[in-house]
């Protein structure tokens, strides 16, 4: 589920509901600190967040801070608008690989889809699209 929020040119976009473990992630970022929930059980890191570990059932867990530093591990470009918030194409999506482990949903900025490369480097950063929602975003690592 979504709620709606207001994009760039005033349209509204989909938005992250800002509650329970979705909203603590989302925290995380409004401070600039990309975190990850990691098992006290297994010590694996694990992205969405969820309750139980899928990996050992554990439902212990702190929210571990990222380095921010990763790869793109792939991505996908889209040339025709399927929403009505999202038509100013074509918009590139990467999957990034974090060096924890956890792999998120994001842009690499700065550079062309064409100058994307699979297992290139990257590194976080925040951008902070109003007072309540920071997402996190990337660029080549320097
Ligand atoms: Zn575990």
């Amino acid at each position: 589920m979504h709620a709606e929020g207001r994009g760039p040119q005033g349209r509204a976009v989909p938005r992250p509901r800002l509650s329970g473990l979705t909203g603590e992630f989302y925290g995380w970022l409004h401070r600039h600190e990309l975190r990850f929930q990691r098992c006290r059980g297994c010590a694996r890191y694990r992205h969405v967040p969820r309750e139980l570990c899928p990996h050992c059932a554990s439902d212990t867990w702190d929210w571990a801070r990222s380095a921010g530093r990763g790869t793109v591990f792939t991505w996908t470009t889209t040339y025709r608008a399927l929403h009505p918030a999202f038509v100013e194409v074509p918009f590139t999506q990467v999957v990034v690989e974090l060096e924890e482990g956890p792999r998120v949903i994001s842009s690499v900025e700065g550079i062309g889809e064409d100058e994307l490369q699979i297992g290139m480097p990257v590194e976080v950063f925040f951008d902070d699209v109003d007072d309540e929602l920071t997402l996190a975003r990337f660029r080549p690592a320097s």
